[in-house]
């Protein structure tokens, strides 16, 4: 489509981290990266995949000025039988598609990104780790290298995919965490740029992540921009409750990220037969179903973590715990399902695995 993927092996390997220990999460890289260029008449071209190391910018290149940069964030795991097998990847090339048509960066063929990705894997595939909950992470970017400072979209991108070998995120099992819900500080308005996974999203989340570790919790509940009143999303995660019985979350509004994890909780969900409603949650609704009694699992869901259990929501300074602080049923079967199809423990029956080889 855009040619042949050019491989240049590097002459040396790298000296590998143990794999099978204290990975921690995006500090460690394969031996090769994949690269590809879009110039503007050309379209995109030279698919390559090279030797894992620093590139070279224009200090005018566009990305450093205005943002323009989207990216992915995915997994490749080692399946207990040994095969290499990527977790829905299409959806992945479908959402870079979308977070960048919203950026004016062109798009690129989603079937070739996922290609692009299964040979670098390939490739790479003696750092997939194999102890149990570890993976390779992967993670696709795309960003406007045109030297130019004018402000309009830039004539010029690199589309670069580096990978990661991480730790399971719960070394010793599913742990739950706090939660502040923030109430000044926004993290994306309708219109904007929320439901794309851009860069700049991250830059201007970070003041309010802060702040919330200075309370002892690991991450911020979003609210809605406007109203300060529906609930949004977790940090770089989606959010669930289960209250008396029944699943929420947070309709796709159009400033929440449309996350690959939750929607396949909420196919599971609807295969088990458990109620499960996307729909506007207040913090009001929350507030009083903890009051009732009837708030009885709250967590996040993303690809780093799967799912990650809220033991207690921080909101107006009053700390509202959750199932006792402990991990909910609902949470712990949802991860079990999901983690058991990635290792291949579980029947893939939705056809979410694809193989490296
Ligand atoms: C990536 C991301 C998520 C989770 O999406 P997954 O596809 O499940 O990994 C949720 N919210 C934000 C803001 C994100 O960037």
């Amino acid at each position: 489509m855009y040619g042949n993927i050019s491989i240049e092996k590097a002459s040396q390997r790298k000296t590998m981290p143990d794999l099978a220990q204290n990975l921690g999460f995006g500090r460690h890289f394969t031996d090769h990266m994949f690269i590809m260029d879009y110039t503007e008449g050309r379209g995109w071209h030279d698919p390559r995949i090279v030797p894992y190391g620093p590139i070279s910018h224009d200090p005018a290149a566009m990305i450093f000025h205005y943002g323009q940069a989207v990216f992915e964030g995915m997994k490749a795991f080692r399946t207990v039988s040994g095969e290499i097998a990527l977790f829905r990847p299409e959806q992945n090339a479908k959402r870079l598609q979308r977070s960048s048509e919203r950026l004016s960066i062109p798009t690129i063929d989603e079937a070739f990104v996922v290609e692009a990705i299964r040979t670098l894997v390939s490739l790479d595939k003696i750092w997939v780790p194999a102890k149990k909950g570890s993976s390779l992470y992967i993670r696709p970017f795309v960003i406007a290298t045109e030297a130019m400072l004018g402000v309009r979209p830039s004539a010029q991108y690199s589309f670069i995919v580096i990978m990661s070998p991480v730790d399971a995120y719960y070394e010793e099992g599913l742990h739950p965490v706090n939660i502040l819900v923030e109430s000044y500080y926004a993290r994306a308005v309708l219109g904007g740029t929320g439901n794309a996974k851009v860069a700049g999203n991250y830059a201007g989340s970070l003041k309010a992540q802060t702040l919330a570790k200075e309370h002892d919790c690991a991450q911020v509940l979003w609210l809605d921009a406007i109203e300060k009143k529906y609930l949004e999303e977790v940090g770089s995660m989606n959010v669930f409750f289960k209250i008396g019985g029944e699943v929420v979350t947070p309709s796709l509004s159009g400033s929440i990220l449309d996350g690959i994890t939750r929607s396949s909780i909420i196919h599971l969900l609807r295969n088990w037969g458990i109620p499960v409603t996307e729909r506007k949650v207040s913090i009001d609704e929350i507030v009083q179903a903890h009051a009732d009694g009837t708030l009885e699992e709250a967590y996040g869901t993303g690809t780093a973590a799967v799912v990650s259990p809220i033991g207690s929501l921080l909101w107006n300074g009053n700390r509202m715990e959750i199932n006792g602080g402990q991990t909910g049923e609902l949470v712990e079967r949802l991860y079990l399902e999901i983690t058991g199809i990635q290792e291949g423990t579980r029947p893939d029956q939705f056809g979410w695995l694809t193989y490296c080889e």
